[in-house]
């Protein structure tokens, strides 16, 4: 990405997911700096509940619940305010475009975030990146459409925000390597066998960041570090072998970047994601912040290790995806989901996990040059194929 300055303004806020992990977060960042953002938007799936909620405190102009059968109830509950109440996913992709909308940020999970990312972009707004997904499936086609339509994505995943805060002033020079960490997850030293009969309440208790389910599971089985990887490639434009992951398990240092006359550059802090959320809605400023500061003498132990890819071979997984190109981060990705779900409902171990991605990466049809329709076609046909493997595997067992 090459980013151009943009004048501070009191911006108007699109919050595509705003009742998940870091939709709520996003808010309190917005309740914290009401003289320069504001919410225009609110969207949720499910949570009718707390989207009424947020929307009676913040008075969006517009709000989007996903599932329809929730519509009727939002609309009466905020039928007394001057709030328009829409349901549905065309309605996402209409309101990502509105006039009075100067940044969207996607938070939403998953997949489901790339139509309306694309919408978004196509009207010229910025993009304050939650959902790396996006960046995972189509990155090669996001980027491009950026780049022609001169739309800024600020990243908001601590990592990238990270690399992102190294490169302020430094756009110009090229980077010869970044250096992503990862906290390792609950299950770091532990060996395969150990994983074989992990629960989805071991995997979901991590042990430094506060998130939703399905990246908490991500990040137990580092496919997170995995999808990270794939997200800064996109983001940095960088090459596959300029991307390191190490595992630095305090999170403090949220990454580095290497210059070519050596010199790297490291952003520091405790792991908070109200921070990253808050600089990509106040960039280029700098804003005041209560959170609590990082104290230095604590600092004196911070640890970096290389990851153990025998045992979590999902990040192997996510190079191999990003050596080979074309639409096969579209299947990692699908794989994963369903597979994650599956996890969580108790269908398929730990381990199956993995088994599932590498199964739909032999299986489904390679595509070189993707486009949109090539990427939609490829994500539904591995949710097809995942889940019939889940099923035979269940039957046999
Ligand atoms: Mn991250």
């Amino acid at each position: 990405m090459k980013y151009s300055q943009e004048t501070v303004i009191r911006k108007r806020v699109a919050i595509l997911g705003s009742t998940g992990s870091i939709g709520t977060q996003a808010l309190q960042v917005i309740r914290e700096h009401k003289s320069i953002l504001e919410v225009e938007v609110l969207t949720a799936y499910n949570n009718a509940e707390l989207l009424i909620i947020q929307a009676v405190e913040f008075r969006p102009n517009v709000v989007i619940i996903g599932n329809d059968s929730h519509y009727e109830k939002v609309r009466s509950a905020l039928s007394v305010f001057d709030i328009k109440v829409y349901s549905g996913h065309k309605a996402l992709e209409w309101v990502v475009q509105m006039d009075t909308v100067d940044i969207v940020l996607t938070a939403m999970m998953g997949y489901s975030g790339l139509l309306p990312t694309i919408k978004a972009i196509e009207a010229g707004k910025p993009i304050a990146l939650a959902n790396k997904e996006t960046l995972v499936v189509a990155g090669d086609l996001i980027t491009q459409l950026a780049k022609e339509k001169g739309v800024n994505i600020y990243p908001v995943d601590s990592e990238h925000s990270a690399i992102f805060q190294c490169l302020v002033g430094e756009f110009h020079n090229p980077v010869e390597k970044i250096i992503l960490t990862a906290s390792g997850g609950p299950f770091r030293g532990k060996k395969r066998e150990e994983l074989i009969n992990i629960t989805k309440e071991q995997a979901l208790k991590h042990p430094k960041w506060e998130m939703g389910a399905k990246i908490t599971i991500d990040s137990a089985s580092l496919m997170n570090k995995g999808l990270e990887v794939i997200e800064a490639r996109w983001l940095f434009n960088l090459k596959p072998k300029q991307i390191e992951v190490w595992v630095h398990p305090q999170s403090i240092v949220h990454s580095m970047v290497q210059f070519e006359d050596g010199s790297v550059k490291a952003q520091m802090g405790l792991p908070d994601m109200k921070l990253p959320i808050q600089y990509a809605l106040s960039y280029p400023s700098r804003v005041t912040s209560l959170n609590p500061r990082m104290d230095i003498a604590s600092c004196t132990n911070l640890n970096f290790e290389l990851p153990d890819i025998e045992t979590f071979r999902n990040l192997g997984l996510a190079y191999e995806a990003l050596n080979s190109g074309g639409n096969m981060a579209c299947i990692l990705n699908a794989a994963n989901e369903i597979a994650v779900s599956a996890f969580l409902e108790d269908k398929i171990g730990f381990l199956q996990m993995t088994d599932l991605i590498e199964f739909c990466m032999g299986n489904i049809s390679f595509i070189r040059s993707p486009v949109l329709d090539d990427y939609i076609q490829t994500d539904t046909e591995t949710r097809k194929i995942a889940k019939e493997r889940i099923n035979s595997l269940i039957l046999h067992n």
